[in-house]
């Protein structure tokens, strides 16, 4: 408690300099008239007129056909069958059509049936009220069960509710994605008794973990009071770290085995790129990924001086050695720019903005009435925020997939730099043509939905 006290008096010292500082120039000072008068007109509009529900389904409305559009122009231009030039000598016509019949498929689902099945999924629970019903219902489940009445145990309840329905009502969309989709593709190797073994695993961990961490986020919250979200940024950054470490050694071995990587050519391929680079690697471990899905992959993971490389075993059937080093020197090019640190830190510099604006808001009872409720719990606020933040956070996921996109011509031009570039190359094309990925993607589709550049633009850059 001291030390929390300690942070809470260095925090406000710290605001106090920072205001001096600005008092102290010109610029600094019209800054803070401007932003008093920002925070005064906040502060003095009637939020009751504003209509709160309607505003937010018009975002989920516009959001949703915004995403449409560009289904539409991806799906029109994948039907017409077109390679592009830089791949007209590497693929052959036979497989380029395969991969159009994939994603022509995948497309046809997401606009005929999942994109209508979600925004329905969310109309009806906003039009209909099932937030508040929830609510209710876990107040019942409390008395029932003689449980004493409290927000943070109403809260578990009412998110242990929301959880339970989501997953139901997902279920559908999963196992057609799956045993109709991918199957007729090739692409599922799971079998149902896996698929309901990973749902009923995911379920629970979802509730064993989350549930503590819900609870400690109202307790922050209620303890911390009114300007509450610099400590539940803090809370939630030892989170993320904690879930950092546990997630590859205690949850990712419940659905996969990781066998370390034989010795063998491979084996000192991988050492001596390490020790060239500096890399601190400790082990390589291959991942038993074939078990669900033939997609591959590779990804290295963990804290300073401990990292650890991941490869699929579907990567390794699918690609020489020359090839998966390319890849792994790529991978290495993320760390080597410090990609993965950076990417963190974006995420809890947006995380802070968050919080901050849900600091603000928490509290507007005409929130909270507009959408049925007539008490004002905290996870209700954070829910409904979430709602209203959702244009800034769609801007925000495209602006990450811009940066990443940059971090991807990053890491290949570092693969080229050490010489991989032709290893790069074909490895790329092999793992574009065996997850039959999208290889004529729409320019506009792609720079809203694509963390990684399109291929093409890959190959013509190394
Ligand atoms: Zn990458």
């Amino acid at each position: 408690m001291e030390q929390i006290h300690l942070i809470q008096e260095l925090a406000t010292e710290q605001v106090q300099k920072l205001h001096l500082i600005l008092e102290s120039n010109v610029y600094g000072k019209q800054f803070l008239q401007y932003a008093d008068l920002i925070a005064y007109q906040i502060k003095s509009y009637d939020y009751d007129s504003v209509p709160w529900k309607d505003l937010v389904v018009g975002f989920i409305v516009t959001i949703y056909l915004w995403e449409t559009y560009l289904d539409l122009r991806q799906h029109s231009l994948l039907k017409r069958n077109i390679i592009p030039q830089a791949l007209a000598g590497v693929i052959t016509k036979e497989k380029f059509a395969q991969s159009n019949a994939y994603n022509i498929d995948k497309s046809r689902f997401k606009i005929m049936y999942q994109g209508i099945y979600n925004i329905a999924q969310i109309i009806v629970a906003i039009q209909y009220d099932l937030f508040p019903i929830c609510w209710d219902y876990a107040d019942q489940f409390l008395k029932l069960a003689s449980l004493p009445h409290s927000e943070i145990l109403q809260s578990i309840v009412f998110a242990s509710i929301l959880i339970s329905l989501n997953t139901v009502v997902n279920l559908p969309i999963q196992l057609y994605s799956n045993f109709v989709i991918e199957e007729r593709h090739g692409f599922n190797k799971q079998t149902y008794g896996l698929f309901f073994s990973d749902t009923i695993k995911t379920f629970f961990l979802t509730l064993i973990i989350g549930m503590p961490v819900l609870a400690g986020f109202l307790a922050v919250i209620q303890w911390a009071g009114e300007n509450f979200f610099f400590y539940i940024w803090l809370f939630m950054v030892a989170f993320q770290i904690f879930f950092m470490i546990i997630f590859p050694t205690f949850i990712q071995p419940l659905f996969n085995k990781y066998t370390p990587l034989e010795d063998g050519e491979l084996k000192t391929k991988i050492d001596a790129l390490a020790s060239k680079l500096k890399f601190p690697l400790t082990k390589v471990y291959v991942v038993d990924g074939s078990k669900r899905s033939s997609h591959s992959n590779a990804y290295f993971y963990g804290f300073f001086n401990n990292k650890r490389i991941v490869l699929f075993d579907t990567l390794l059937q699918q690609s020489t050695h020359n090839e998966v080093i390319a890849v792994l020197a790529h991978e290495l090019g993320h760390w080597y720019h410090n990609h993965v640190f950076r990417r963190l830190l974006v995420a809890q510099a947006h995380l802070f903005v968050l919080f901050y604006f849900f600091n603000f808001i928490v509290n507007l009872q005409s929130l909270y009435t507009s959408f049925g409720f007539s008490t004002r719990p905290i996870i209700v606020g954070f829910l409904l925020f979430q709602f209203i933040y959702s244009p800034v956070e769609t801007l925000i996921g495209f602006f990450m997939n811009v940066l990443s996109r940059r971090d991807e011509f990053q890491a290949d031009a570092f693969a080229k730099k050490l010489g991989h570039a032709n290893d790069l190359k074909s490895g790329l094309i092999k793992l574009q043509i065996e997850n039959l990925s999208n290889m004529n993607p729409d320019p506009l589709y792609s720079v809203w939905h694509h963390s990684h550049p399109p291929l093409v633009q890959r190959l013509a850059a190394l």
